[in-house]
């Protein structure tokens, strides 16, 4: 079968790779000139499979509110005139409550897992090498009442099979000396041994980079204008090369579209509608001074709601949500307060250990930003979609790198006929479509399994 993946992040680059391993023939189009140059290129770094609890949760909406005035806010919802923010948002608010927590928390543990394995084999097969630390996750707290929720957390993620060890303070200081200069603001910690951390863009560069390898076309800097449909199918894709000009129309037996929050405009085109909206991160990355004051476990602070991964000589520090639209400035006031929180929390965690005067004092933080392809659930569309040949990979939100090798591998299966080996809500999917030939529209369920 013939395959264009449209995008070239984490998710279009290991749809691509397991297509390509099932011995079908793949295009990749992104308008960028390599690969996870968009929201996959400076994120937190975690494969965060045990820490993968969606935003939405019944105390999210009045901390939201909370927040709606402070600029360094984890989660940030900057009202627009715009439809689909107001109904994403009133879709955010549905799934606020335990039921659909637990529900969503369910379906993400379940893709974690299975990715994890998968991200696992890919690394065997091919010896990449991504700054990868087999390290664990530990998130350490500076209130007492905030750590006395965690044990609740980990009871409910035990029970998804999720081992999250609750530490004291002592304990955590000997999973990650390198706290020590922040001890006694610690109240506890806990701590996922299995989890680990690396670099998302390396990682993906390399995969798109053996997929060329494997007879993969690779169409940089091409910008997708239109998808083509007739009868109810996708029947072309139109592309634009951005150095030429010319545009060009790719046929293919199927079409993956895997372009990160830029998935909801484009599927609109064609009549899906899609509830991706972006959320607006940002990252600080600095070179490390002082390696033995470096954790090498990757960290969430609990106060500050951010992640610190290293990378080799370099430290990485991501965060907070912004819910504004498309917008991906980094020299706004807003967004400049945020970096600036990146960098102090650093210093005041691990001082003496990065790099972190400004660029105003002869520092050189790389700050960074990125819109997270957000679903309400934090579950990602990952199936068929009511276009005939038309399949979507796409709203990995806040574990898109944690998700990535899996999800490309579930949705190669499912166009390949085969059943994932994981309990997982697929869009439209069921028996028959599994069963049936990816190109077929006649195979198409009648309903979606999940809003
Ligand atoms: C601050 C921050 C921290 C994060 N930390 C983590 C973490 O620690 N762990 C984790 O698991 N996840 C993390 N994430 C989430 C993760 O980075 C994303 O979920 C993931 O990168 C999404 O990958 P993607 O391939 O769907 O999107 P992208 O990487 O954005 O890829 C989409 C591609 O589509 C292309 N494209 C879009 N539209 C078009 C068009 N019209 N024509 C041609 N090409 C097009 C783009 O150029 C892009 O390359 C973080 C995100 C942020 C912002």
């Amino acid at each position: 079968m013939q395959v264009v993946v449209l995008g070239a992040g984490i998710i279009g680059v290991s749809t691509a790779w397991h297509l390509l391993q099932r011995g079908h023939e793949v295009t990749i189009v992104d308008r960028q000139p390599d690969a996870a140059l968009e929201t996959s290129f400076a994120n937190a770094a975690q494969i965060s499979v045990s820490y993968c609890e969606p935003w939405a949760n019944r105390d999210a909406p009045l901390k939201a509110l909370k927040w709606m005035f402070s600029p360094t806010a984890p989660l940030l919802f900057r009202p627009q005139m715009d439809l689909a923010q107001w109904r994403w948002g009133l879709q955010f608010l549905g799934q606020c409550n335990d039921t659909a927590f637990e529900r969503n928390v369910a379906q993400i543990v379940a893709l974690g897992a299975y990715s994890h394995a998968a991200l696992k084999d890919v690394v065997a097969d091919t010896g990449i090498e991504y700054n990868r630390l087999e390290c664990g996750i530990a998130h350490y707290y500076s209130e007492q009442q905030s750590f006395d929720g965690a044990a609740e957390a980990a009871a409910l993620m035990q029970k998804f099979g999720v081992k999250r060890h609750i530490l004291t303070r002592e304990e955590l200081l000997k999973v990650e000396p390198a706290l020590n200069a922040y001890a006694d603001r610690i109240v506890g910690g806990t701590f996922t041994p299995s989890d680990e951390s690396g670099d998302a863009k390396v990682f993906t560069q390399q995969l798109a980079a053996l997929c060329a390898q494997r007879g993969a076309q690779m169409l940089f800097d091409h910008s997708v204008e239109r998808i083509e449909t007739s009868g109810g199918a996708a029947t072309a894709v139109l592309v634009r090369n951005l150095t030429s000009g010319q545009m060009r129309s790719l046929k293919a037996d199927a079409y993956v579209v895997a372009c990160g929050s830029y998935t909801t405009p484009l599927m609109k085109s064609v009549g899906v509608s899609v509830p991706i909206y972006p959320g607006k991160g940002y990252s600080a990355t600095m070179r490390v001074l002082d390696p033995a004051k470096a954790p090498q476990v990757s960290m969430i602070d609990d106060s500050m709601k951010i992640a610190m991964s290293r990378l080799g000589d370099h430290i990485r520090v991501a965060g907070t949500i912004e819910l504004g639209g498309f917008d991906t400035a980094l020299d706004t006031p807003l967004a400049k307060k945020r970096c600036d929180m990146l960098v102090r929390r650093i210093e005041e965690v691990f001082p003496g250990m990065a790099d972190t005067r400004t660029p105003e004092e002869g520092g050189d933080p790389q700050y960074w930003t990125g819109l997270r392809p957000a679903t309400p659930t934090n579950i990602p569309m990952i199936g068929r979609t009511k276009i005939g040949k038309l399949w979507i990979n796409a709203g990995h939100g806040t574990l898109g790198w944690t998700h990535g090798a899996g999800s490309g591998k579930a949705l190669a299966e499912l166009m390949n006929g085969e059943v994932p080996a994981m309990d997982f809500g697929f869009t439209r999917q069921t028996p028959v479509a599994r069963r049936s030939n990816a190109g077929s529209p006649a195979a198409i369920a009648p309903k979606p399994s999940r809003a």
